[in-house]
């Protein structure tokens, strides 16, 4: 058995409609110690499939629907935004969400999007789970002025400025198995205090070759543990309560 495997963990970003066989990673993230997963949506299909995964694992999958800067067409726009807007009740948070100015998508139109989803974000109270390239201080300037209580700064490469300045608005940043290879990654999660940092894969995205799947939170976990100098039990707890605590997970009895 893994040696990690006794630590409560939760993969906060999964693109779990994504996986090629997921009743078994599923599977095998709760036999690695993976009490919840939050499983994230980027446009209508990927929604609806996350909202389907979820119910078929209640207490288990959580879900966060969303519209991915990538996934922004004309003809969908309305119908994809009323769609969030129609089930935002029954997911945990709104993403996978954000700017990507190295995306094909017009950058005016990927602002008048997620500012119609910071909207809802702030009318609804919902947290925002960011994916921002090229784009962090203008994400963090959108959502700060929109009046966003809450958000995620997934797999943060952003600068060390930024980072204090998201740290002192109350928002979080996550981590990824990125740590492994990537500088900017590992100097955001040196600097951020472990009370605002959450764990995640974003599976199935493939790291040093090899794609990723849920139980691989475990590597996310280890990484944050040597950059950090902490040991993975006080990793593992202290990330744990703060998804627990942002998404309003219920009791997971993690004793
Ligand atoms: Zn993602």
């Amino acid at each position: 058995m893994n040696p990690n495997s006794r630590y409560p963990l939760i993969d906060g970003h999964a693109h779990l409609n994504e996986l090629k066989d997921l009743q078994r990673d599923l599977k095998d993230a709760k036999d690695a110690g993976v009490r919840a997963i939050v499983g994230i949506g980027m446009d209508l299909e990927s929604n609806r499939g996350i909202l389907d995964i979820a119910a078929d694992n209640p207490g288990f999958v959580f879900p966060a629907i969303g519209y991915h800067p990538w996934e922004i067409r004309n003809p969908e726009i309305e119908t994809t935004l009323a769609f969030i807007e129609k089930n935002i009740d029954s997911c945990v948070a709104i993403g996978e969400v954000g700017l990507d100015y190295k995306a094909r998508v017009k950058k005016a139109l990927q602002k008048e999007v997620f500012q119609e989803i910071i909207q809802l974000s702030a009318l609804y109270r919902k947290i925002l789970i960011l994916h921002c390239r090229y784009s962090h201080q203008r994400v963090f300037s959108m959502i700060t002025i929109g009046g966003v209580e809450k958000a995620v700064f997934h797999w943060y490469t952003g600068t060390l400025d930024l980072l204090q300045e998201i740290i002192a608005a109350g928002y979080y940043i996550s981590a990824t198995p990125a740590l492994l290879y990537s500088p900017p990654h590992q100097q955001a999660i040196k600097e951020a205090p472990l009370e605002r940092i959450l764990l995640e894969t974003d599976c199935p995205v493939s790291y040093q070759g090899r794609e990723s799947r849920p139980s691989d939170v475990r590597i996310t976990l280890r990484e944050v543990a040597r950059i950090k100098g902490l040991s993975l039990e006080e990793v593992a707890l202290i990330t744990t309560q703060n998804a627990i605590e942002l998404y309003e997970l219920p009791d997971l009895q993690l004793s």
